[in-house]
């Protein structure tokens, strides 16, 4: 399991999932969301009415003590996660700067928080800056940009698996007054020695990077999502993130399997250097074929292929050798710029990869890649 899917009876070895620690099959996982099942499925209510059980208070503290936090806040989604708390920083007169390959939500927060959103090239940190200097001279004479000012970026980005400019990102945030809010849906029980995510890859303090948002439905594979911060911060969410209020909380079983999942991913390791150990035969293979990858190092390893054609005409192929890798296409990613997502997992083992190898050394010889 895990790696192998059943699609209308025939079994496909995946590429293409975020269950980079091989979790979310994990015995221990489903027993525990099984066993916290059997006490009721519906939390009942929204976390503020009588929906927080003890199974999220328990996961809430788990998880700020996991990433270093005084506190976090448990989200249904990431999705909402995103729009509570950009929207509770923000505000309606506040500025929202974000990198321009920020995930959907975090694109989609901005917009909806009512403040002024800019948005820079991807990774560039002199653009970021001057949003800050631009946007304080246009807005002269109004109010658009007197309230909040947030800075707003993907740790590890989904689509092209490149880190975040991270240390140069918190010195623009300090020095122009912005809360900086960092997205690691991708990174976290991923990078860093202890899984830590982000932050720790770059060694940063918890002061230079304030505001964590967190994914539960990748690397630790089961479902919805955290924000961490000090306890300031979380207060302020729980009274004014409208995702977070006007929702009913996450089933508390699924909090039991989560915490489940945050103990394996802490404790374990090799789940970590296996994946780096896959990342790192993969690139060296590829690399000697001439296969056009990214600036990667992480699990998610893009191979353009430019043409949104050329990227189908791949994927059906792998998938005729019994590989499931899927193929991102504009807008997902910008025109021209079409791939295969190719993403590994602790549950791939050294034989997979090898067949994942030859399958793409045949398509290079039909000159399908
Ligand atoms: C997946 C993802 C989300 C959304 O998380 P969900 O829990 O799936 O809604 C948010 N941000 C980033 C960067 C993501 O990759």
């Amino acid at each position: 399991m895990g790696a192998r899917l059943r699609v209308d009876g025939r079994e496909l070895l995946g590429f293409c999932s975020n269950d980079y620690l091989g979790l979310s099959h994990h015995p221990e996982v489903i027993e525990a969301l099984v066993h916290a099942a059997q006490r009721g499925v519906g939390s009942g209510a929204s976390h503020l009415v009588s929906g927080h059980s003890a199974e999220h208070q328990a996961l809430e503290e788990e998880l700020a003590d996991f990433v270093g936090r005084e506190r976090a806040v448990l989200f249904s989604t990431g999705y909402m996660a995103n729009l509570g708390v950009i929207g509770a920083l923000a505000g309606r007169r506040g500025l929202v700067v974000e990198d321009r390959l920020n995930h959907a939500s975090l694109i989609d927060a901005g917009l909806l928080s009512g403040a002024k959103l800019l948005r820079y090239a991807h990774g560039d940190t002199v653009a970021a800056e001057t949003a800050f200097g631009a946007a304080r001279k246009g807005a002269a004479g109004s109010d658009a940009t007197r309230g909040q000012r947030v800075l707003v970026t993907d740790g590890l980005f989904s689509m092209d698996g490149d880190l975040a400019p991270l240390p140069e990102l918190a010195r623009i945030a300090a020095a122009k007054n912005a809360w900086l809010v960092v997205d690691d849906a991708h990174g976290l029980g991923v990078l860093g020695a202890s899984g830590r995510g982000i932050v720790e890859h770059f060694g940063l303090s918890v002061r230079e990077t304030p505001v964590l948002v967190g994914t539960l439905g990748k690397a630790f594979g089961t479902f919805g999502a955290f924000v961490a911060g000090d306890a300031a911060l979380c207060e302020w969410l729980i009274q004014k993130a409208r995702t977070y209020i006007y929702t009913t909380a996450l089933p508390p079983a699924l909090a039991a399997a989560t915490r489940k999942a945050l103990a394996l991913a802490a404790a374990e390791s090799w789940r970590r250097e296996r994946l780096r150990s896959h990342v790192a035969t993969f690139r060296k293979e590829a690399l000697g074929m001439g296969l056009q990858l990214m600036k990667s190092d992480s699990p998610i390893q893009p191979l353009l292929l430019g043409s949104a054609e050329r990227a189908l005409a791949a994927s059906q192929a792998l998938e005729d050798l019994g590989l499931w890798v899927a193929a991102i296409r504009p807008p997902t990613v910008p025109k021209n710029n079409a791939r295969l997502r190719i993403t590994f997992s602790a549950s791939h083992d050294s034989a997979d990869t090898a067949r994942l190898c030859e399958a793409l050394a045949d398509l290079k010889r039909r000159g399908l890649v």
